[in-house]
């Protein structure tokens, strides 16, 4: 097969949300030649731009794994970054609260998994809780101290600055259509001027399983889209809430429950729950690509999990259509906020990888496809392909992951003495 002549980078990388970025960052720290491809006119159009902008601790994760060494990771990092940068953010701290005896012992293994993964987490009693939130109803809650929130679009932003001013490129409205290895390198075909890359990075997000099967590649995997609804509080609710108020999340989902959240910008929000998107990049009810969404219903392990879950993607699909059960949600922890505060306020749809067996895939999931010269040759491609929650926070240390499996080549983090 030929290709016409095309430019030639060390990486390219495909999508333009924070991991990409933070990829391309990584690469272009050690003086390779990288091109980031982004199908949107703007950066940080989905799961980057949609999301609660919570800085995470790395409290939830299982000890061992990659989100929980990558969150913790990349809380101090995204804290240092946005410092660095004047970019806005604020170490706020968080609560999980416990509303019912149930959640305590589940409550105790959070502040287990805390200390393992090396997070400060205080166990609060009622009237300690309340010194933090007033408002509050809860039996006793976990204070965590290095939780904060910042403008995940800003930092992606800054990210694609600093890319291009290390001579990486960056081009926008560039679609990605498929991927073709060659044995000293990879033949990027895109809706306009092809590429060739030694190395190619998949992190497109919604898409990523989509492209690894239009290159030929097995993802094992199926993104299945979930959408997360905000509720927008009153003035007078949001005198509420003065940081972040999370509830004990349900273990078998990884998701961590709708969570009410003072953004940078001093409004405060719920949300957001968990439905099934209707498109992949499914906004809202009305948002129905009846292509993709019979892929996903179709897809073996959607009917396992529907089969599994299906009382609880039930209720969060009521909880969606109906403020009244959506309100009560929210009362478990804020009694006093009502119907009336709650307005529609936006929603972001996560890219959550399911497994035929229908299990939902927990940590960050990196794929490789080899060259002629192993993963790390060149003619390799990495797909990423579970980045969902805190891939925000961890994006820069993810970065370095992948540099180093795609190079062998390790950098400092950023935030290094
Ligand atoms: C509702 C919600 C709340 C969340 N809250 C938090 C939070 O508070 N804290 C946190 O740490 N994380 C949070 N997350 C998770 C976080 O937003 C994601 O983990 C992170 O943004 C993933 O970044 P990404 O670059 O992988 O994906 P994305 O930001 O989705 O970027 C992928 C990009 O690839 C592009 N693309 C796709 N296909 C192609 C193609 N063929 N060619 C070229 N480009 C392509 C897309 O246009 C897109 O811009 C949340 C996510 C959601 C949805």
């Amino acid at each position: 097969m030929t290709f016409p002549a095309t430019p030639r980078f060390d990486v390219v990388v495909v999508g333009g949300g924070i991991v990409g970025l933070a990829t391309a960052h990584a690469v272009a720290r050690t003086g390779r030649s990288v091109a980031v491809l982004e199908r949107e006119p703007r950066l940080a159009t989905h799961q980057t731009g949609n999301n609660s902008n919570v800085i995470h601790s790395g409290l939830y994760y299982a000890p061992g794994g990659l989100k929980a060494r990558l969150a913790v990771a990349g809380c101090a990092e995204t804290v240092a970054f946005c410092r660095e940068h004047d970019l806005p953010h604020q170490v706020t701290g968080k609560l999980v609260v416990a509303t019912e005896p149930e959640e305590l012992p589940r409550m105790a293994e959070l502040a287990r998994r805390g200390a393992a993964n090396g997070v400060e987490a205080h166990e609060l009693d009622q009237a300690e809780m309340r010194r933090h939130e007033p408002h509050v109803r809860g039996i006793a809650a976990l204070y965590v101290p290095s939780t904060g929130i910042c403008d995940y679009r800003a930092v992606a932003e800054k990210l694609g600055e600093l890319v291009a001013k290390e001579g990486g490129e960056i081009q926008l409205g560039r679609s990605v259509l498929r991927l073709v290895r060659r044995r000293e390198d990879v033949v990027v075909r895109t809706d306009g001027t092809d590429l060739l890359a030694k190395q190619v990075v998949v992190c497109a997000g919604l898409r990523g399983d989509e492209l690894a099967k239009a290159s030929g590649a097995d993802p094992g995997v199926r993104i299945i889209p979930f959408r997360g609804e905000y509720a927008g509080f009153s003035a007078r609710a949001a005198e509420l809430v003065k940081g972040l108020i999370y509830p004990v999340p349900d273990p078998a989902f990884p998701f961590l429950g709708v969570h009410a959240t003072r953004g940078i910008d001093g409004h405060v929000h719920a949300g957001p729950n968990a439905v099934l998107a209707l498109a992949r990049e499914g906004y809202s009810w009305g948002t129905i690509k009846p292509k993709e969404l019979a892929q996903s219903l179709a897809y073996p392990g959607m009917m396992r999990l529907a089969r599994k879950h299906w009382r609880y993607g039930l209720g969060e699909v009521h909880r969606s259509l109906s403020k009244k059960a959506m309100v009560q949600q929210i009362q478990r922890m804020l009694p006093d906020v009502q119907a009336e505060d709650l307005t529609p306020s936006g929603a972001g749809v996560r890219a959550q990888a399911v497994k035929p067996d229908g299990s939902l895939v927990d940590d960050f999931l990196f794929v490789a496809q080899g060259g002629a010269d192993g993963e790390r040759g060149a003619g390799s491609v990495l797909y990423v392909l579970n980045a969902p929650s805190p891939a925000a926070t961890a994006a820069m240390p993810i970065g370095r992951e992948i540099l180093e499996r795609l190079t062998g080549e390790r950098i400092a983090p950023l935030n290094a003495a």
